[in-house]
């Protein structure tokens, strides 16, 4: 194994996913709908493979096929308040992945520093290792309150964040609404982060898979639009999020020329394109979206949040009546829940692994449960404060949320 990649080895999806597979358990582990998408989008990428246009399977532009790219600056611009230019200012790659693996790569040198709000998407921490670049952590905390608990209550301390800027810090990486918390970060926070960005020359990544999903009235702002910020930002999108078809694998990078040519040259060489008919699906699938914007009851983009907060609300429930302690989330489409309280005797498995993560192995391999446990999303540091959760995933289908409740009843 290549030196720049050593203490990367491990990844939680791989390991909980097949375990999981495994053990034929009930999966509320990693993040994706059991049920189908919206049908316009599969008879888009229908329509485009039978269609009569044979260049439709083959290599289409580096930075992203044209319709797809004007539509996004279509979708985009009233949401960032300016006009977009497609061929400059976004640029396609390989799902939120890729574009956050070429934003990291394109833009971090070796001995940069790169903040990173826990509990953080688990990959940030490796992408920035792997480009040479050193992670800074800052746990969001919740308030001392007991009780369930929103994820409005988990907050940065002002100070704590301040105090980890320095001359070496390149970039921050912003995820909201985030994941796992579901966190959707306030005017107040964002214009707190924004402020130490211009204060310090800091470029923001600023990773928005889940845009769309937010609850209870919450409006997600863009830390883009702030003033001053656009110059300095990265704004990350994901059509596997956006149209639940995360096997689409297709994500967006959007943000002022001169950082986004940093993507893009990494992106050439590296990866070169994406999928043709994935991108004129997508566009075309947006396309309509861009049409029903002001039909917040057609458009998928809206529909997505109202199917899912009755499930969000059903899954607290069911974790509240079993004993755990849920944070209820703004956002996204994940639940923290605290395990604390529970008193179960989970017996130990010979590993040095944090305690939810015993868990959640225990829990997958006795009682055909599973999840992901929240240490996963700490820094090695920090991981104290994140064993005590386990993370659930509610875009599955009802039945499937049922069956998750009987059996944690049949459990009890
Ligand atoms: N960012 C966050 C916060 C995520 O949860 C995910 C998971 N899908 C990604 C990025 C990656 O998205 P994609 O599947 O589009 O690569
Ligand atoms: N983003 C998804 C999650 O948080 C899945 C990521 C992955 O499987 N690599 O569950």
């Amino acid at each position: 194994l290549a030196d720049r990649l050593k203490g990367t080895e491990k990844n939680i999806w791989v390991d909980f996913s097949k375990l999981a597979v495994e053990n034929k358990a009930l999966n509320l582990g990693q993040g994706f709908p059991d049920y189908p998408p919206p049908q316009h989008v599969v008879d888009e990428l229908m329509k485009a493979v039978t269609g009569n246009n044979p260049l439709i399977h083959q290599y289409t532009r580096s930075y992203g096929n044209p319709h797809l790219v004007n539509t996004l600056a279509k979708l985009y611009c009233p949401f960032l308040g300016r006009q977009v230019d497609p061929m400059n200012e976004i640029t396609i790659s390989v799902g939120a992945y890729g574009v956050l693996f070429c934003a990291v790569q394109g833009l971090i040198n070796p001995g940069d520093e790169v903040i990173i709000i826990e509990p953080f998407f688990d990959c940030y921490e490796p992408m920035v290792m792997v480009a040479g670049g050193k992670p800074v952590f800052v746990p969001l905390r919740p308030a001392e309150k007991g009780g369930v608990l929103s994820s409005a209550d988990w907050k940065l301390n002002p100070e704590e964040l301040s105090s980890k800027f320095s001359s070496r810090t390149k970039a921050i990486i912003v995820n909201n609404p985030n994941n796992p918390l579901g966190k959707v970060f306030n005017r107040d926070e964002l214009e707190m982060i924004a402020g130490l960005c211009k204060k310090h020359d800091v470029i923001c990544i600023s990773d928005e898979v889940y845009e769309w999903m937010v609850y209870d009235g919450n409006k997600h702002i863009k830390i883009a639009t702030l003033p001053d910020m656009w110059e300095r930002t990265i704004t990350v999108g994901s059509a596997g999020k956006a149209f639940s078809v995360t096997g689409w694998k297709l994500g967006w990078g959007i943000g002022p020329p001169h950082l986004i040519k940093c993507l893009q040259v990494l992106h050439q060489n590296c990866i070169y394109t994406c999928p043709t008919p994935i991108q004129e699906a997508v566009a075309s699938g947006l396309d309509y979206e861009i049409t029903q914007l002001d039909h917040p009851e057609k458009c998928y983009l809206y529909t997505l949040a109202k199917e899912l907060l009755p499930k969000r609300d059903f899954l607290a429930k069911t974790l509240s009546d079993f004993g755990m302690i849920p944070t209820i989330p703004e956002g996204g489409y994940f639940m923290m829940a605290d395990i604390s309280k529970l008193n179960l005797h989970i017996p130990d498995d010979d590993t040095d692994d944090p305690c939810d993560f015993k868990f959640v192995r225990w829990m997958t391999k006795e009682k055909k449960f599973t999840a992901i446990p929240t240490s996963a999303f700490y820094s090695k540091n920090h991981k104290s404060l994140g064993e005590k959760f386990v993370r659930f995933c509610f875009i599955k289908d009802d039945k499937t949320l049922k069956k998750a409740g009987e059996l944690l009843q049949d459990w009890k």
